[in-house]
């Protein structure tokens, strides 16, 4: 009978220990006929740990997710049985390694609607950016050409573009958004001028969660015939995503904030994209033909890995993936949305509490307020007094902040495995700092 009921949640029955040895709290992931969310959690054994003399509640997911066992599992697996370089050498250990990650690559590949061909493994989010900037934007800017960000890009989506501006004597314009956070659209659009050459904006605003409307974007830049990256960090693990929908060019994303190893991430660019792009770092697995005098290069996505890659974390991504889309990115977004209703109103409610961007707009995955009177890192340290983790900080998007008149802020961030009771205690907890 259990065994059934696992078959039928999660399509295999790889998880009935957990289903055995935990009870529901009676709230179900994606409603009716959804997954109980204490099962979830059983998934995830960091979500046991104490600290403080309390059961962590882990409210710190914008800056990185937890681990579910079957990640850890799984590269240990990898480790234990398949581990080889791949790519090279006809051994048998060579070919399931070969065979782990070229999985992986498909896993990463439908995760977000695109071909295999099209994903670039490569470190994170950051190393993704710099790799459009310098393989698919350099090599094209001209002095007086413009790049177009928005006013909330995490840093690592600012700083690339501006290295690349600066050696090319191009500049960057950034779009404004509202006081609620949005990106204002109308102007997106007349500041696009005939110099502009690329844009890259975040789907997530890391700092306020509030969304871009990116599909919109990226209609307005094709019309102008500019290409557009979008920075997913923030979007992969909390929403479906399908680059095609999306029509973006790029799309990046880091492993460790989808529930996968740190040191991994993907790229993903358009296959006609991915031809026109220089190497961005030479080496080996990323060659053809070598000579002293010249070099022929790899057809993507090789063409961009130069070295050896993270095969073990690819393969925990791949894994991290596949159990996200067991649990149903659709789910994954309703009852994230629920819990952030909940955790805003709570902080609407909350004494001396003030939401960076106010109430209106959806937020997803993270939230900022500052408390009246009381600096941000002491909210913080009160805060993890109480066995609760969230960020105080400038959470790399400075400009961001600044555009709300502060300098940092106080950030709870949720993942599917947080729970309303954890919300009502982060807000209990808020009343007595
Ligand atoms: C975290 C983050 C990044 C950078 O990701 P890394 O994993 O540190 O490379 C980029 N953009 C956004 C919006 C982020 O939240």
């Amino acid at each position: 009978m259990l065994e059934s009921l696992a078959n039928e949640m999660w399509g295999e029955p790889l998880y009935v220990d957990s289903l055995l040895s935990h009870k529901s709290d009676g709230i179900l992931i994606g409603g009716v006929g959804g997954i109980p969310v204490e099962t979830i959690r059983a998934d995830f054994p960091i979500l046991s740990e104490r600290v403080n003399g309390r059961t962590i509640i882990f409210l710190d997911n914008a800056a990185t997710t937890q681990r579910p066992n079957c990640v850890i599992e799984r590269m240990a697996r990898y480790y234990s049985r398949e581990h080889s370089n791949v790519h090279r050498g006809a051994h048998t250990l060579a070919a399931r390694a070969t065979d782990a990650y070229e999985d992986a690559r498909r896993e990463a590949a439908s995760f977000i609607n695109a071909d295999q061909r099209e994903i670039v493994f490569v470190r994170g989010a950051t190393e993704a950016l710099n790799l459009v900037a310098h393989s698919f934007v350099k090599p094209y800017l001209k002095p007086g050409d413009e790049i177009m960000l928005t006013a909330l890009e995490h840093h690592a989506n600012i700083v690339p573009w501006q290295l690349i501006a600066k050696e090319r004597g191009a500049r960057l314009t950034v779009c404004p958004v509202d006081d609620s956070g949005q990106l204002m659209l109308g102007e997106f659009e007349r500041m696009i001028t005939p110099r502009t050459r690329f844009i890259s904006m975040t789907h997530v605003s890391n700092a306020l969660g509030t969304v871009m409307p990116v599909n919109e974007a990226a209609a307005i830049a094709h019309r102008r015939h500019i290409p557009i990256c979008v920075d997913g960090a923030q979007s992969a693990a909390h929403m479906p995503i399908d680059v095609k929908a999306i029509g973006c060019d790029f799309y990046a994303f880091s492993g460790h904030k989808a529930l996968g190893p740190t040191g991994i991430g993907v790229l993903y660019g358009k296959a006609d994209m991915l031809d026109r792009g220089e190497p961005y770092q030479g080496g080996g697995n990323m060659i053809q033909d070598v000579t002293f005098e010249s070099t022929r290069y790899q057809a993507p996505p090789q063409r961009f890995e130069a070295g050896t890659g993270n095969i073990a974390g690819a393969v925990g991504l791949a894994e991290a993936l596949r159990y996200l889309r067991r649990l149903d990115m659709n789910a994954i977004e309703r009852y994230e949305d629920a819990l952030m209703s909940r955790l805003i109103d709570e902080l609407r409610r909350a004494p001396g509490v003030s939401i960076i961007g106010g109430d209106e707009a959806r937020r997803v995955c993270a939230v900022s307020f500052n408390v009246a009177g009381i600096q941000d890192v002491k909210v913080g340290e009160a805060l993890d007094r109480a066995g609760i983790a969230v960020r105080a900080g400038h959470h790399c998007a400075q400009p961001g902040l600044r555009r709300f008149g502060v300098e940092s802020s106080v950030r709870p961030s949720i993942s599917f495995y947080n729970t309303f009771d954890e919300i009502d205690e982060l807000a209990r907890a808020l009343r007595v700092v």
